[in-house]
Order: structure tokens, then sequence, then C-alpha cells
């Protein structure tokens, strides 16, 4: 059977949880279609310091927590399901999970992006023990220790940057001889004392998984072969991130040359009419919990507005 709902939210991170909660509140009675993978990436922190109304800081997997009760206390309805397809050529739309049909009215998109991983069993053994990919999430938590940034990019000198705040040495370890990054951003890294460079090396491992805790980064040298370790706390991934708008690739939607969807001037409008788009799948600048849950509620009032002048 197939069933009709007013808005469809799919993905649910701050984004899709705060468009949640407004759409829920204006009486749109929404489904939520969170995801096997529900919450997004903030699942994968540990400490949140920098959300307003968390004086003494919350978990990741507690924030989403608190923002789905409070999105299911205004009736939102939440499908554990992973959507399989969309049609949004014609109204009412239609999405499917594996499991179910539906046709909706209005959707807001909110599926995120995902930090890019080398892939090490290591590295995923340590996540949210040392290995992070978020240095204004996380920085602060590794004041006066020595950290190691991956990654030859913009964002990579950025958070290298960023942590000379707190660390008290940055090394940003980089698989070419030649950064990727801007010249300005490049030279602002080489010029800061605190910061040095390891080139032309990949990581093999993150140590140490025995101890449960980030002692060190073993490097193997690309022209030479030979390994070392850089001894660090933290392990700052900076390799890009992947908009997850796989499952749109062929309904119309307009993305941009990476690939994350766009949306026009202030607004959540996509260039379907009655499809919006909020938080990381649509903004790969600021990728903040705040800046998502942000435009999550500004996708809900798009969605009010354009269901209310289309009744
Ligand atoms: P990016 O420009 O794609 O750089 C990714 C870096 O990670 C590259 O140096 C790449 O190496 C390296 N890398 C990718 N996969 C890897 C792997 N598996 N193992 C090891 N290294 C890997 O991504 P980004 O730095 O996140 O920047 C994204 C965009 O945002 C860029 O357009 C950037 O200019 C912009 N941005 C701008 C600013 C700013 O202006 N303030 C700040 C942040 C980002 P290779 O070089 O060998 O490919």
């Amino acid at each position: 059977m197939v069933e009709h709902k007013k808005l469809i939210i799919i993905g649910a991170g701050p984004a899709g949880l705060t468009a949640a909660i407004y759409a829920a509140r204006a009486e749109l009675q929404p489904l939520c279609i969170e995801g096997y993978k529900a919450g997004g990436q903030l699942m994968l922190t540990s400490e949140v310091e920098n959300f307003p109304g968390f004086e003494k800081g919350i978990n990741g997997p507690d924030l989403i927590s608190v923002m789905r009760k409070q999105a299911e206390r205004f009736g939102t309805e939440f499908l554990t399901e992973d959507v399989s397809g969309v049609d949004f050529s014609q109204r009412p739309f239609k999405v499917k999970t594996y499991e179910k049909e539906f046709t909706a009215d209005s959707v807001i998109i909110s599926t995120g992006a995902d930090a890019k991983w080398l892939g090490l069993d290591s590295e995923q053994a340590l996540l949210g023990r040392g290995v992070t990919s978020c240095a204004t999430c996380d920085g602060a938590f590794f004041k006066d220790k020595e950290v190691v940034v991956i990654g030859g990019g913009d964002s990579a000198m950025e958070e290298a940057l960023f942590l000379t705040k707190f660390a008290s040495k940055v090394t940003i370890i980089h698989r070419r001889d030649e950064l990727r990054a801007s010249k300005i951003m490049g030279q602002r890294a080489k010029d800061h004392p605190k910061i040095n460079f390891v080139l032309n090396s990949e990581v093999v491992e993150v140590q140490n998984v025995e101890e449960k805790k980030v002692t060190g980064a073993k490097i193997k040298n690309k022209e030479t072969g030979e390994e070392s370790v850089i001894p660090c706390e933290g392990f700052f991934l900076a390799i890009g991130h992947k908009p997850n708008t796989e499952l749109f690739k062929d309904t119309g939607l307009e993305v941009d040359k990476k690939g994350y969807l766009l949306t026009k001037g202030k607004s959540s409008n996509t260039n379907m009419e009655g499809v919006f788009a909020c938080g990381d799948v649509q903004d790969h600048t600021y990728r903040q919990a705040i800046t998502a849950a942000g435009s999550g509620c500004t996708a809900a009032l798009d969605a009010e507005r354009f269901l209310s002048e289309h009744e």
C-alpha cells in the first residue's frame, strides 16, 4: 500500500531533526526516514562543546537522541530504513524504501556528507579515541599535545592552523611532495612555527589499538619505502568530504561539481519546486552541527510556505 505524506524528510542528523521539530510543530505530520546510519556525523563525535544550550558540553549521540525525542514529541513519525529510490519528476513525489512506498507533497533532503577516511583498520578502531575528522569539534581536547593532520588541501592547512591554538606541535602528513592547497594557505602553514610537514608519505597504521588511544602515526616514505613513527595523541583526517547524493543522481536535482546539492540564495529551495535541501548535503563550507540545524529550520519554514501556497 502506498501511503501519502505532506512532508517527507530524508536523513536525521541535526539538519533533518531540526526540520522535523519545526515541521511537526507546524502540524505537517512529517515522516522522517532516518536511515540505518541515523544521526549522521555527530554519532562519530564524542564531546560536543560548541552547540549552544549545553554549557557543560554533550556527547554527539546524546545530542542526536535529545533532538530526536523533541521531534517525536510534536508528532514526527520516524522510519529506520534506507531510502532506496525517489521520483521527483511529478507531484506528488515518490519515495521508496526497501519495504515501503510513499507519495509526498514535499520533500526535505538532509542526507549529510561523510568525511573521507584512509580505510585503515587501526584508523576505524580508534575513531573517537584520538582519530577524528573535525578540528573545530575536537581540537580543544589536544591542549599541549602533539597531533598530526593528514592531507595536503586547503582543509588540511586550515585545520592545522586552527590546531596550533591548542597543540604543542602539528605535523601535516601528505602523500605527495606538492601541496594541493592554495599558495596562500600552504604558505601560512609553512610559516607557522608550530607546524611541520612530512611529505611524500602515507600512513600505514594508527598506533595504538591495544591501548585504545592514539600514540603515533606509522608512516612509509613513498620514495625510499622507509617506515617511521610520528608520536601524536590526535590524528586529524582532512582528505575531503563526500556528500550523500548518490540517491538523487538521476532525479534532475542540480548539484555543484563536487556533487553537493545546489540551493537558491539564502533559501533551501532546490531547482525542483517542493524539494528542499539542508545541512551538509548542500554545504561544504561551514559543516557545523549548529549551521546544519539552522538550515534545517530554514527548510521546514520553506516547506511550510510551499505547502500552504499549494494547498
Ligand atoms: P581537497 O582539496 O580535495 O584535498 C584533499 C587532500 O587530501 C589532497 O591533498 C589529497 O591528496 C588528500 N587525499 C585525498 N585522499 C587521500 C587518501 N586516500 N590518502 C591520503 N591523502 C588523500 O579537499 P579539501 O582540502 O577538503 O578542500 C575541499 C574544497 O574546499 C577545496 O576546493 C578547497 O579549496 C576548499 N576549502 C577552502 C578553504 C579556504 O579557502 N579557507 C578551506 C577549506 C577548504 P592529493 O593532493 O594527492 O590529491
